[in-house]
């Protein structure tokens, strides 16, 4: 509508401007032709004054040339010869007669009854001598009405175009903003449908420009955040379940209590057992809790050789590779010292070494585990590599998610394989903590790398 509003403003300016410089124009050569009418008439009467019957004529012939009123007075203001013969002997007196008797030529424009005239005199000048006299001078009156009605239809030929133009310009406009409107339009929409909960709502791409990035970063969004709350449900699944199990033994274990008589032995076992159960299902609360603090870590920072941090992890989880048949190698690897959170980045190394081993590929006969601590001037990279049983590529984006677990038939089939997607999100969260970085490298099959990369300066 503004724009349109500009359009229109912006041709009526131009029309008014054309217009006015055509009139101005056309009256300006009207004043030349009759300037030069006029001045042929004051040459003719000077030389040929005495024949009166000659410039009757003359005057006569030119007033119908020129389609104007000529007169000719004295220098008494007194009409000499009149085209039209009405004002002959009247004295006239007008601003162009004035200034013409005085040796000047002069012009005007007036609304006479209505009607547009041009009025314009030059002085009959006679040289005695060396010396000029003024006899009189030309008086020519036209009317504008043919520059009027040339202009009126210049301003009707300018009135059509224009509002053709116009309906042209608002009908391009119109089609212009909605196909600009339309991806809007199509995203507002997307926005209620996820505001609705259709998580992972797509919109189809329009335009490649800033709406097209617009659009893209939305599917995007949307699919993350399908993404998020399939990990809450499978997460939230995942912990409900695992804290049914321990509370339907106890129930279990209670009934058989509280049915018959049972000896003092037997409560003690079932107590025992009990106490088994509320101990998981404590850490598993622990768990969950750590899980929900995990963006309130706060870091204790001190210098540390991160060799040493690392051989400690690999200290605890040996005997636990070991038992599951994971050998760990560490590469040669020397000192490097840098200030850190000593217990965060040892829980961060443990936590993927845990993994390492949780997810080896049993069908491999060897299980392996390579660590090594490479460095150049700039950044140290710590890479845990294992041949276990790897990511899938599309899964590879979605690991460090909290809740997220790669339900694979592989990991679901080794029923041992425990956990609920919490482990890599709070590695990820220690490392970024810290402003390192972690990477993840894998192939489905054959094993994973995960890389920690530290700046050095
Ligand atoms: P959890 O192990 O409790 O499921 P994590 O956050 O530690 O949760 O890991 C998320 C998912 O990433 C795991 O469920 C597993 O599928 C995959 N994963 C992590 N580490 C490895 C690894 N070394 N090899 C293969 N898969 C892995």
């Amino acid at each position: 509508m503004i724009y349109s509003t500009i359009i229109i403003l912006t041709f009526a300016l131009f029309c008014i401007i054309v217009l006015d410089n055509y009139e101005n124009i056309r009256i300006r050569n009207e004043e030349i032709r009759l300037f030069q009418t006029a001045n042929i008439v004051a040459d003719t009467y000077k030389r040929n004054r005495e024949d009166i019957i000659l410039i009757n004529t003359m005057v006569k012939s030119y007033g119908k040339q020129a389609n104007a009123r000529i007169l000719i007075l004295d220098s008494e203001k007194e009409v000499i010869v009149d085209s039209f013969n009405i004002y002959v002997g009247d004295k006239i007196d007008n601003k162009e007669i004035r200034s013409s008797l005085q040796g000047n030529t002069k012009s005007g424009t007036y609304v006479l009854e209505g009607r547009n005239v041009l009025q314009l005199s030059v002085p009959i000048i006679s040289d005695i001598g060396n010396e000029k006299r003024i006899d009189g001078a030309v008086l020519i009156s036209a009317l504008l009405e043919g520059t009027f009605s040339d202009v009126r239809s210049l301003q009707n030929t300018l009135l059509q175009v224009s509002t053709l133009s116009l309906l042209i310009a608002l009908f391009l406009t119109l089609i212009a903003a909605n196909s600009l409107t339309k991806p809007i339009r199509s995203l507002n929409h997307a926005v209620e449908q996820l505001s609705l909960g259709h998580l992972g709502y797509r919109v189809k791409k329009q335009g490649s420009g800033e709406i097209g990035k617009l659009i893209d970063s939305f599917n995007e969004m949307s699919g993350k955040l399908r993404q998020i709350e399939s990990n809450r449900k499978s997460f939230i699944n995942s912990i409900s379940h695992e804290l049914k199990t321990p509370l339907t033994a106890i129930r279990a274990l209670i009934d058989s209590l509280t049915i018959g008589e049972s000896s003092i032995q037997t409560y003690k076992e079932y107590l025992e057992d009990i106490k088994q159960e509320t101990i998981r299902m404590g850490q598993l609360v622990d768990y969950l809790l750590n899980s929900i603090k995990l963006e309130d870590i706060s870091l204790d920072m001190t210098v540390e050789d991160l060799e040493d941090i690392l051989e400690d992890a690999v200290k605890l989880i040996r005997p636990y590779a070991e038992k599951n048949n994971v050998s760990i190698h560490v590469r040669e690897t020397e000192s490097l010292i840098i200030k850190c959170d000593r217990n965060k980045i040892k829980e961060a190394i443990l936590n993927l070494l845990d993994n390492a081993v949780k997810y080896k590929d049993p069908v491999k006969k060897q299980n392996y585990i390579r660590i090594s601590i490479e460095r150049n001037r700039t950044e140290a990279r710590l890479v845990i590599e294992d041949n276990g049983l790897g990511i899938k590529r599309d899964d590879l984006s979605n690991i460090f998610n909290r809740g997220f677990r790669v339900l694979d038939s592989g990991i679901r089939e080794n029923s041992n394989i425990e956990g609920y997607g919490i482990g890599l999100s709070i590695v990820k969260s220690i490392i970024e903590k810290h402003n390192w970085e972690i990477f993840v490298d894998s192939i489905y099959g054959a094993g994973s790398k995960f890389i920690i990369r530290v700046p050095l300066r």
